[in-house]
């Protein structure tokens, strides 16, 4: 669509829009309508449409629109997407429109139906307390024999161990799903019970403290087939370890997944994030396939008898059980470089071409991720393997796997980059895995920092206005999970299972805190900040409270006041904000009020906060301190401000209200960067029975600068009843 042609298209857009808002449903010539009012933005605009599907369904979240729209596919079996851009049609055929979606505010409802809870679902939570073991595993060497056909393998894991008390005379494993044959010390078979979840083991002499044993452990299991619900985890989650058959979209292969418990399905193990042991995974299997797991390959050969391959990897530094990981199956090795560090992108046969553009941002991330936080790649290789029936990625140490979405071909990179997860998981290679977490209670220490990473890898690589719409997300999943399912401090010793800490609470509101902090102190004092806990903790775990020591060597200050309201109180503020202009004074009065509900324990906040104040002669910005629950702050201004901005730069994690007069949001309209502009959007939204309203939300959708404006602009004028002045 040529520019020219903008006008004419606006028309066909707002009847378009206005259809699907008025019948929610559409012909297929309609479709086609829809599908044009993204070629008026020159790529993907922000159009989603959701279509019924007489049956299938997407197993998995996908992004879409240009990958930071926030539009999500979720696996209802009753929605399929189509996607916007004229020649990025997916797949389907598509049916009866069930709505459209357009910005991430408009998923909250779709999102509740997936998130259902309520309030009490966090406050019935049990309180763990550290899981305590008297023995610390220093090495596993775990070798499998795999069987495909019959979905079995035969284990052997030698684990070596030191005790940690005077007198250890048993020690006992997680072990799941396998049953155990022998126990063996020194040669020497040794008694155990194997019960419901656990490994008890005779020792047979008692270990002093500080003494290492090494125990053999022989093991199988035929059909494995684990049954991830019943481990606190979503039903179609493959928890553990799967023979995965081919299917339309994927060769068979094999794999596990060891995030959260997931270890103890495959070998015998303390399976929790507090224990670190270095590891060797030894992988016998048929001679085609190829084998990936963590640290150094040692060697790889075909046995020319029994014409198995027995594929031996090695990581020499320490890692807990939820990092490890290994996948086997015919991929495709793609080879790439970041300086002398070598790169995989581990991919199904056929998707070469469109695997080597997808991945291609990997070495520049990288180099990014180094100079953000002065510490040099920690690994001695980093994979990225493509894996069936995942959403997003896990970030097994130096072999990350990775959703199949990843994979795009040229046309659906335009509309759904999956830059954000490879940096998300890229990040980790850091954040949970050079330094991880004692328990569960501290797992911000890595979801927080790698989504926040997301932001600051948007802000490199896409600029400001994309960014902020990232970070604008993250608000917004997080203020949409606070308010139809919990509050909680993001620290806490609350949960019943492991995965339940991994919610909004932990990565976006995290990373949203994260990206305040580092707005607070400065970027380079932030950069300080990273660098310095990442040294000290470097190859083991870390709490909470290390953090804030390293806090407070870097920075020489106290900034205990902002981690616990942030961190360890729930909730966040709602603020009620105001302004008035005395022209006999020539004084702006802006006053702000704090009305969150506190009976839950949200804090009266302490909120650094910046003011733009915009005159004839400029914008100047003010920095101010609400310290207390109501407060009015005086300003001399020469003259009437055009446009008085709160938030300037929208750090903070809020909900809020602003009431503002028609003038001065048709100024900010048109003045203000583009989270504000999209947020006078709303705010006029509100008032379209006024044609000077109208006439600028048509002319913003046409012309604004920036894609998401536009898009948030042509939603308003679409959910309008009638237009009067197209
Ligand atoms: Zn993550």
């Amino acid at each position: 669509m040529k520019k020219s042609d903008a006008s004419i298209f606006l028309a066909i857009v707002v009847v378009t829009v206005l259809t699907l808002s008025a019948c929610g449903r559409t012909t297929e010539t309609d479709n086609q309508l829809a599908l044009e009012i993204s070629a008026l933005d020159g790529h993907a605009a922000g159009h989603v449409l959701w279509y019924r599907q007489p049956a299938g369904s997407w197993n998995e979240a996908l992004p879409v629109g240009n990958g930071r729209m926030g539009a999500m596919v979720f696996g209802d079996p009753d929605f399929e997407r189509i996607q916007l851009n004229e020649d990025s049609v997916w797949a389907g055929e598509a049916r009866d429109v069930k709505l459209s979606i357009g910005t991430p505010a408009d998923l909250t409802e779709m999102r509740r139906l997936i998130d259902e809870g309520d309030l009490e679902a966090f406050r019935s939570r049990r309180e763990q307390q550290l899981r305590s073991h008297d023995f610390d595993v220093k090495h596993y060497r775990i070798a499998l024999s795999l069987d495909e056909p019959t979905r079995s393998f035969d284990g052997e894991t030698a684990i070596t161990f030191s005790s940690t008390i005077d007198d250890l005379s048993k020690v006992t494993l997680d072990a799941e799903s396998f049953t155990v044959q022998s126990v063996t010390y020194q040669g020497t078979p040794l008694a155990f019970t194997q019960r419901e979840g656990g490994l008890e083991i005779d020792l047979d002499r008692d270990l002093a403290l500080g003494e290492e044993a090494t125990l053999t452990i022989g093991y199988s299991v035929t059909n494995i087939d684990v049954d991830s619900a019943r481990f606190g985890m979503g039903e179609g989650y493959d928890l553990g370890f799967n023979f995965k058959p081919e299917s339309p979209t994927n060769p068979p292969i094999i794999f596990t997944l060891n995030f959260p418990e997931g270890a103890r399905h495959w070998f015998p193990s303390f399976d929790h994030p507090s224990d670190w042991a270095t590891h060797e995974t030894i992988i016998e299997v048929r001679d085609d396939y190829r084998v990936v797991a963590n640290g150094a390959l040692v060697s790889d050969a075909v046995d020319s008898e029994t014409g198995r391959r027995t594929v031996h990897w090695s990581q020499t530094k320490p890692q807990p059980t939820y990092l490890y990981v290994m996948v086997a199956g015919n991929h495709s090795v793609l080879e790439d470089k970041y300086g002398d560090l070598p790169l995989h992108y581990r991919v199904y046969p056929g998707d070469e071409a469109d695997a080597r553009l997808s991945f291609s941002p990997t070495p520049g991330m990288i180099g990014f991720f180094e100079d953000l936080y002065g510490v040099e790649f920690p690994w001695v290789k980093y994979d990225q393997i493509v894996i069936p029936g995942i959403g997003g990625g896990a970030e097994s140490t130096s072999a990350t796997v990775i959703a199949e979405w990843t994979v795009s071909n040229a046309t659906e990179l335009k509309d759904r980059s999956p830059d954000w997860l490879i940096a998300h998981e890229l990040a980790h290679q850091w954040w949970g895995d050079m330094v991880g977490y004692e328990d569960w209670e501290h797992v911000w220490l890595s979801e927080s920092f790698a989504t926040h990473a997301e932001y600051l890898y948007a802000s490199h690589d896409l600029g400001a206005d994309e960014a902020a719409l990232v970070l604008d997300e993250h608000k917004v999943d997080y203020l949409e999970e606070a308010r139809t399912k919990f509050i909680r401090p993001i620290v806490t010793n609350k949960w019943n299972r492991p995965n339940e800490m991994f919610d909004r609470h932990t990565y976006e509101k995290g990373g949203v805190v994260l990206n305040m902090f580092r707005e607070l102190v400065s970027e380079d004092v932030f950069g300080e900040v990273l660098q310095a806990f990442l040294e000290a903790n470097a190859y083991g775990n870390a709490t909470t409270t290390d953090f804030f020591e390293t806090v407070q060597q870097v920075t020489g200050e106290d900034y205990s006041w902002f981690f616990d309201q942030w961190l360890l109180k729930p909730g966040h503020p709602v603020l009620d904000v105001s302004h008035t202009w005395d022209s006999q004074q020539k004084v702006l009065s802006v006053t702000i009020e704090q009305t969150q509900d506190r009976k839950l324990g949200t804090p009266v906040y302490r909120l650094p906060i910046k003011l733009g104040i915009t005159t004839t002669a400029g914008k100047t910005i003010e920095s101010i301190w609400l310290d207390r629950e109501l407060k009015t702050f005086r300003f001399d201004v020469a003259e009437e401000p055009l446009m008085v901005r709160f938030d300037e730069g929208d750090v903070l994690l809020k909900e809020w209200t602003f009431s503002k007069s028609t003038a001065e949001l048709l100024y900010q309209l048109s003045h203000d960067k583009a989270i504000g502009r999209m947020w006078a959007v709303g705010e006029l939204q509100e008032r379209m029975d006024d044609p000077a309203v109208q006439a600028a939300l048509v002319e913003v959708g046409q012309h604004d600068a920036f894609w998401a404006v536009r898009d948030k602009a042509i939603q308003a004028i679409g959910a309008m009843e009638s237009l009067t002045s197209p």
